[in-house]
């Protein structure tokens, strides 16, 4: 086994705070990393306070983990010690149904594990995320980091990189669309990124008046305040696709009255409470609701390469682990940008 220090969520009511644990032994096929950064994702929050169903705890958050390799075992091929590597949502899958052979490891039929709260198989315990020093995965589920990457705004890659990067591929967005992108946070702000590094024409939608200047420089061609309902009326029947990102209950007939003859909406923000969607909104001009997962490992690989090839990166703060409960609140209020990322080195603070 081995020695792992953390923060982690003892309860939905409880604040993250100091956590020692221990992690499997590595197996043959294991990459021991030690954590330089992670990201926050809002699934961690949502997740940490059972917003979702039940948790199991203590709850180690973060799949958006960049490290440094320390060790890997006898059966590693693609790492070796020193390497610049990462991890993201999912640590496991089954390997052989047809999901995890098509590399939509996400859908697996058995269910992937997820990088924590997930099934430990080799413990018969929990996952634990990356709120911490080091983590134990198997090569299959490990990604190489480019070089020309910075390591810290790149962590957020591994979440908010691949699951707007999926669906944007997945309905072959490019040069001659409209596409709408709802919720500048750490999602929208790489969807925004991403569908005009693919050649489409961007409008954002945020609640926030104070992002709309920060949304055109991060690539969209136009930002819309979306609860001023005139402009919104501007753009009824007009966009081929609109990828939503928004983490709580909002109005989805109003972007999907946006969509224009066969357009799709697809959700990838993950309310807890179910949206409400009159079937007026979709009957109209046959338009089409649709949601996505994260992305496989293959292509998280080569939406990494895509991002060092384009020079593209999350925009991040950068915070010290003993900040996470503050960023918590703020990532609740939409107060962030647009991604906060943990420098691990602060966890030696809580260390001895
Ligand atoms: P985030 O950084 O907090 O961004 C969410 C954005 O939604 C906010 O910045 C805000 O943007 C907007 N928003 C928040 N509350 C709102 C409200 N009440 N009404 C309208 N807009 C609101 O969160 P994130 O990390 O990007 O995650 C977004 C969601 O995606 C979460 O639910 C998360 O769990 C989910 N998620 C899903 C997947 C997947 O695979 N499908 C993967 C990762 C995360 P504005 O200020 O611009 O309005
Ligand atoms: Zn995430
Ligand atoms: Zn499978």
């Amino acid at each position: 086994m081995i020695k792992s220090l953390g923060y982690a969520a003892a309860t939905a009511q409880s604040v993250l705070a100091p956590f020692n644990f221990q992690r499997r032994a590595p197996q043959p096929q294991d990459v021991v990393l030690e954590i330089l950064y992670c990201g926050v994702c809002h699934s961690d929050v949502h997740v940490a306070r059972s917003e979702w169903g039940a948790s199991r705890y203590p709850c180690v958050p973060g799949h958006e983990v960049v490290g440094r390799v320390l060790q890997v075992g006898g059966a590693v091929s693609r790492f070796k010690a020193g390497d610049l590597a990462a991890v993201g949502c999912m640590v496991d899958s089954c390997r052989v149904c047809a999901n995890c052979r098509e590399g939509e490891e996400q859908f697996c039929e058995k269910g992937p594990v997820m990088t924590y709260g997930g099934p430990e198989r080799h413990t018969g315990g929990i996952t634990y995320g990356g709120y911490s020093n080091n983590i134990i995965v198997d090569e299959a589920y490990v990604l190489s980091v480019p070089v020309s990457l910075d390591p810290a705004a790149a962590a957020p890659l591994l979440c908010a990189g691949i699951t707007t990067y999926s669906p944007l591929r997945q309905w072959k967005v490019g040069p001659g669309q409209r596409v709408g992108i709802v919720g500048l946070g750490g999602l929208g702000h790489m969807a925004v990124k991403f569908a005009r590094a693919f050649g489409a024409h961007v409008v954002l939608f945020t609640t926030s008046p104070g992002k709309v200047e920060d949304g055109k420089r991060l690539g969209a061609h136009e930002v819309v305040v979306s609860g001023n309902r005139d402009e919104m009326k501007r753009y009824r029947n007009s966009f081929d696709f609109i990828l939503d990102t928004v983490s709580a209950p909002h109005d989805i007939n109003a972007y999907l009255g946006l969509l224009r003859r066969d357009g799709t909406l697809c959700q990838v923000g993950l309310p807890p409470e179910p949206l409400a969607v009159s079937a007026f909104s979709l009957t109209g001009l046959r338009r089409r609701l649709a949601g996505s997962f994260i992305g496989g490992i293959a292509e998280t690989q080569e939406m990494l390469e895509f991002c060092a090839q384009h020079g593209i990166a999350c925009d991040i703060e950068l915070i010290a682990i003993q900040d996470i409960n503050a960023a918590f609140e703020r990532l609740v209020k939409g107060d962030v940008k647009y991604r906060f990322v943990i420098d691990m080195a602060s966890l030696a603070r809580d260390a001895g």
